[in-house]
């Protein structure tokens, strides 16, 4: 990324122009949600000012102009992940909706007593508690992957946790805490080997790094729009039509439904199964325009550029006296979860928003993560394609500051 592509990129962000308590804004919490550049707010107001109406079952101009655009946002939904059907993208609220779908439906067709399901140690509330609902409804076990010192997954440990009782695997690509990419292509692979199906959490690398459900041979692929530069409150799963069309729906109602009597309701085919009720179709929309705002970037140079701001951001922080980073795997993505000295990570969080540089403190919703580490919480910052080097640059002199006032 040079810099004038950065610059002009940069102003597709109106929010990163702002100020916070007088100060520049450095937004580090991208981890958390991403900014929204301008043509994915424009799309949302194009589409209620332009063809807002209910979609599929109106016979007029506004709804079929509606159903067409959310039926071409699924398209793009499904190319952006390589899927080879459009059927088998599902819209959700985003990726804890397309997690508690799964464990629901998946659960409910596939699991018995005594099963078990595998996750591993470095996951997100969102892929260890819907497992766990299921767990207690159904009498499974819930088997649980361990990490090394880098915070890599153990594979020798996922390969004897592996056996006959498993029913599913689910795991994150890329943890929120340590940036750790995990090798799921590998980690399918050995699934497959013994006929289990494996969900992948992608909230952390579809915004980051190149994904292709095809190539990984994902059975459940899921992901959340506003982590990738999109609205909040939609996202999709990825799944195949096999395991799609042997689960139940998962909620009842309009839309889902073939043909409703008293005595006997049948269901409508994929992917309008899993769509009880009125869809998104405005987020949706505006969803795939913000896959296309970064495709015309373009995948690789966006991780090649993050690559680059994880090693200059590493790099400088270790500057600092007492630094450790909490996170340090081989095949990492842009985020920096950190501790210095005995100093308490939402301490330093809070001195640093008075310094106009937003970073997350905290569990980052993986307590059972946290609490294997023996840490009270990290600080992390987390990197997007829009943020840069100056930044980097700013937020270490502000953290020696904030080191310094409270050592
Ligand atoms: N999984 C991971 C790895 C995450 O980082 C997050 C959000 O931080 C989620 C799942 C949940 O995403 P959402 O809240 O958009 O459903």
């Amino acid at each position: 990324m040079n810099k004038q592509e950065l610059i002009e990129i940069r102003n597709d962000f109106p929010i990163l122009a702002e100020k916070v308590y007088n100060k520049d804004l450095i937004y580090f919490d991208n981890a958390a949600t991403t900014q929204k550049p301008r043509c994915v707010v424009e799309k949302i107001e194009q589409s209620y000012y332009h063809y807002n109406a209910n979609i599929h079952r109106g016979a007029h101009f506004l709804s079929i102009k509606a159903t067409e655009a959310h039926e071409a946002a699924r398209t793009s939904v499904a190319e952006f992940l390589g899927a080879t059907k459009r059927e088998e993208i599902i819209f959700t609220r985003g990726t804890t909706e397309a997690i508690n779908l799964v464990a629901t439906s998946f659960g409910e067709a596939f699991c018995k007593p005594g099963d078990e399901i595998i996750v591993s140690v470095l996951e997100h509330h969102s892929n260890i508690v819907p497992w766990q609902m299921l767990c207690e409804r159904k009498g499974l076990k819930l088997r649980v992957i361990s990490i090394n010192d880098r915070g890599e997954l153990d594979l020798e440990v996922y390969k004897t946790l592996l056996n006959e009782k498993t029913r599913i695997v689910s795991v994150a690509h890329v943890s929120n805490v340590l940036g750790t990419i995990n090798p799921v292509k590998e980690i399918i692979r050995l699934a497959h080997e013994k006929d289990i199906p494996v969900l992948i959490d992608g909230a952390q690398s579809v915004p980051h790094i190149h994904v292709n459900v095809t190539e990984l041979d994902a059975d459940f692929y899921v992901f959340s729009a506003h982590k990738i530069y999109g609205p909040t409150g939609i996202g999709a799963l990825y799944g195949k039509e096999k395991w799609l069309n042997a689960i139940p729906p998962y909620q009842g109602g309009g839309e889902m439904i073939k043909s409703v009597t008293f005595e006997k309701t049948t269901y409508n085919e994929l992917p309008f199964k899993f769509e009880a009720g009125t869809p998104d179709y405005i987020g949706s929309t505006a969803f795939a325009e913000a896959l296309r705002y970064v495709q015309q970037i373009g995948m690789d140079k966006i991780a090649a550029y993050e690559h680059e701001l994880l090693s200059y951001g590493t790099e400088r922080l270790m500057e600092i006296e007492g630094m450790r980073i909490i996170g340090t795997a081989r095949e990492k993505s842009s985020v920096i979860s950190f501790l210095v000295g005995n100093i308490h990570p939402y301490d330093i969080g809070m001195l640093l928003d008075k310094l106009g540089i937003a970073v997350r403190t905290g569990f980052h919703c993986a307590q059972p993560l946290i609490d294997s580490l023996g840490i009270p919480g990290t600080v992390r910052a987390s990197f997007a394609f829009y943020n840069t080097k100056e930044e980097i640059d700013a937020f270490i002199t502000a953290l020696k500051r904030v080191v310094g006032m409270l050592s």
